[in-house]
């Protein structure tokens, strides 16, 4: 059993001050624990949604980062699962209660009594967590995936948060062939959200601010491209799709986009913003239309979608940046000007 000291980390002091370097400590390797090495950590919206406090009162210091990809360096006596070497990643959560119905069908993402986050929140013992803006993590081993050899792991990190959050919910309306479903925000999240449908099968329509990025949003796999900038977008797209997958970090228009949608269709919300959305309800009434919601994903089905990632080629498009470039990074998230996920090579902090 090692003792773990200062891990070098980024971490936010408060919601009011950028992030700086720090150290911060891990626990010693449980039975059931593997530590990882961590090599590279992407940057999601929520990172920023948290360490600023848009989503309520957070936890400082807050070491973000839920997109984790690194190898498996130490593991404890009753570990089966991971091997030194593995190469493996981590998520939104290192733990849950494990007994609820939701836990024992593998939906611990709706754990009853609340999982525990990858940071800003607490461990079993009270203790903070701490997420992947740092060197090295340890984690009870039934939380860390298997990345598969295809997959190199800076494509693959985004994965863990951006891409099981669209994979879910697009296997959870069966998007696939003969289906229409359309992205809003083409960023880390909707990207990913368009390769995936394409590759499920499904004819993919981008529904951007602009079309600043369409070249990108058709070789990412889109089939159609429209500005929600121009009103025209939303004759033209009248009653068009049977999915609408929102992953936009700002309240919309919702009536506008629920017109949408065809009769039975399903407007399902992963972005997460820090105002409320509203909703005249004959927008649903008319068409007997759904509004959903979906969080990232369990642990069976983030494996699932790291295979399905590495059978089809797919990885995240990422723009690779040292520790000391987080703050800038978070910037021009911010601004939508992310092409389409920033990710940390955690060598750099
Ligand atoms: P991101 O990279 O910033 O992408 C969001 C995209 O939304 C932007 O690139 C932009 O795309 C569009 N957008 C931004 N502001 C907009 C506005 N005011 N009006 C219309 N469109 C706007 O963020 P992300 O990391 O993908 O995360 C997106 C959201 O999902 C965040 O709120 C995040 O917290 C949430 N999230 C939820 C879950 C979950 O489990 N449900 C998991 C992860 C993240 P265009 O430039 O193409 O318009
Ligand atoms: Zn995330
Ligand atoms: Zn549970």
């Amino acid at each position: 059993m090692t003792s773990l000291t200062a891990v070098p980390a980024y971490a936010a002091p408060s919601s009011k001050a950028p992030l700086e370097r720090t150290t911060i400590e891990r626990r010693p390797v449980g039975e059931h624990d593997v530590l990882i090495d961590i090599k590279f950590a992407g940057i999601c919206h929520s990172d920023i949604h948290q360490a600023r406090e848009g989503w309520g009162e957070a936890i400082f210091p807050m070491v973000p980062g839920h997109e984790i990809a690194g190898v498996v360096t130490e593991v404890g006596s009753g570990v089966t699962r991971h091997s030194v070497g593995d190469r493996v990643g981590i998520g939104c959560f290192v733990d849950s209660c494990r007994e609820c119905e939701y836990c024992r069908q593998g939906l611990e993402q709706y754990c009853v009594r609340g999982n525990v986050p990858t940071y800003n929140g607490r461990d079993k013992n009270g203790d903070p967590t701490y997420g992947g803006y740092s060197r090295q993590i340890v984690a009870d081993e039934n939380y860390v995936l298997r990345i598969p050899d295809g997959l190199s792991l800076d494509v693959a990190a985004p994965l863990l948060c951006a891409g099981i959050t669209t994979y879910s919910p697009l296997r959870h309306w069966n998007a696939g062939p003969g289906k229409k479903v359309a992205v809003i925000g083409l960023g880390g999240l909707g990207h990913m959200a368009v390769k995936l449908a394409h590759a499920m099968g499904a004819e993919v329509t981008v529904l951007s601010q602009s079309l600043r990025k369409k070249d990108d949003g058709l070789r990412l796999g889109a089939d159609h491209y429209y500005a929600t900038g121009d009103e025209a977008t939303f004759t033209e797209l009248r009653a068009g799709f049977d999915v609408i997958l929102s992953t936009v970090s700002a309240p919309l228009p919702m009536d506008a986009y629920l017109r949408l949608l065809k009769v039975d269709g399903a407007f399902v919300n992963v972005g997460a913003p820090e105002e409320p959305n509203t909703v005249n309800m004959f927008s649903l009434i008319g068409g007997r239309k759904t509004l959903a919601g979906s969080a990232i994903g369990g642990i069976q089905e983030t494996q699932e979608m790291l295979d399905f990632c590495a059978g089809h080629g797919l990885g995240a498009e990422i723009e690779v940046i040292r520790g000391d470039q987080i703050n800038e990074a978070y910037e021009r998230v911010l601004n939508s000007d992310v092409r389409y996920r920033f990710v940390i090579d955690t060598a750099t902090i």
